[in-house]
């Protein structure tokens, strides 16, 4: 295969495709909106399923650089109630199918593997505009533009690829989560890091959950869940620091103190983080030359899957652009048919698992 495939978007699906295509001696470009790989915090762990995220490791040829970064014993996982009653206790032993990166170092795997030059940083895309054949002009936002005949999607929630293929636009999926972090938690807060545990710890009742992690340096990252209106949020002013941490654990009295700790002794700003989702089940007809993956194909709320599933779908479109490399179209429908119901299943199956953690309050 002679023609370059251009990709938007360095994210891990992106850069899972650009590696893949790599191995198979297809040219790749990657186009990136941000400045440079450091720009910008890269979030906090990812558990790298077996099923799928692993599966686009092996066929990145990455499994060695993974085992690397896994944390040991980070798969853990404890189920509170909010009294803090202990529900489950699952230890790591080593043979779970889930082991836990940090997003950053997977990230520096991925940008590792590819030859220099790959990722054209600071290259936001701004317009598409279709020519004739199935080929497409890109123009970014500092003016320069490019031209391709075959075009990938790979710049999450709010693609401007996406409507070359289909109108749905992301919605308001009725949940925001605010983030915190406690830093060296064991000595500062030994309560709270030992409810927390080794792993994750989940807490919830129906509308409310909090969500936390342990990440390196005894570092606890919590995601507190409130399925509340945009509306009810933008009246909370996250400027005030204390006003809107004490207003969110308002939400939390009466439950345990080392889990509202979680909130209350923040040693970060807390950070809204309105959850959005397309369609479930959004899929499009062929268009030829384009194809989204990732997020830009299937944002869906945070279910544990979104990472892994972005990274399935760059492993499978460039294993099928490897196996179909005179016939583009062909290689697209491939991955398109497979992609769209796996894209569904997943999620629902991960918010299912979820739920049934929530206690009846
Ligand atoms: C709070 C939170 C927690 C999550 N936790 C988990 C988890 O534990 N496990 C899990 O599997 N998933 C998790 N997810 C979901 C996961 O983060 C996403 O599903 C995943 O990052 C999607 O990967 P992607 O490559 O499709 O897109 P992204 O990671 O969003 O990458 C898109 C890239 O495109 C770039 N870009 C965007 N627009 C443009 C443009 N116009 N021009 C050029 N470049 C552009 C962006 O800068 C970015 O680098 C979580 C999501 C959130 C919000």
């Amino acid at each position: 295969m002679t023609t370059s495939v251009t990709i938007i978007g360095a994210g891990l699906g992106g850069l899972t495709l650009a590696r893949v295509l790599h191995l198979h001696g297809i040219p790749a470009t990657i186009y990136e909106a941000e400045p440079s790989p450091m720009a910008r915090a890269q979030g906090g762990l990812l558990d790298i399923h077996d099923y799928n995220g692993q599966l686009a490791l092996e066929a990145a040829d990455l499994m060695n650089e993974f085992r690397g970064i896994i944390l040991e014993g980070h798969q853990a996982m404890r189920v509170l109630d909010p009294d803090g009653t202990v529900l489950l206790d699952k230890a790591d032993d080593g043979t779970g199918g889930r082991p836990e990166v940090h997003r950053a170092d997977l990230r520096q795997i991925l940008l590792d593997s590819l030859p220099a030059g790959t990722v054209r940083w600071a290259h936001k895309l701004s317009s598409v505009r279709p020519l004739e054949k199935g080929r497409y002009e890109l123009t970014f936002a500092d003016g320069s533009t490019a031209v391709t005949s075959l075009l990938v999607g790979a710049d999450g929630a709010w693609s401007r690829v996406r409507p070359l293929l289909s109108s749905a636009t992301p919605e308001y999926a009725g949940k925001s989560a605010v983030e915190t972090y406690l830093l060296d938690a064991d000595t500062n807060h030994p309560a709270t890091a030992k409810a927390v545990g080794g792993g994750s710890m989940i807490s919830a009742t129906r509308g409310k959950e909090l969500f936390a992690h342990r990440e390196k340096h005894a570092t606890l990252h919590t995601y507190a869940v409130l399925a509340k209106p945009l509306d009810w949020f933008a009246a909370i002013d996250f400027t005030d620091t204390t006003a809107a941490t004490a207003r969110i654990a308002r939400e939390f009295d009466g439950w345990a103190p080392e889990l509202t700790a979680l909130i209350t002794a923040s040693d970060t700003a807390p950070l809204l983080r309105p959850q959005y989702t397309l369609p479930i089940g959004h899929r499009w007809d062929r268009v030829p030359g384009v194809t989204l993956l990732g997020d830009a194909a299937h944002l869906a709320p945070p279910s544990g899957e979104g990472a892994n599933l972005a990274m399935l779908d760059g492993a499978d479109l460039g294993k099928a652009l490897a196996a179909h490399p005179d016939d583009v179209e062909t290689a697209l429908t491939e991955y398109e048919q497979a992609m769209f119901p796996r894209s569904v299943e997943m999620p629902l199956e991960a918010v299912e698992f979820f739920e049934s953690f929530h206690q009846p309050r």
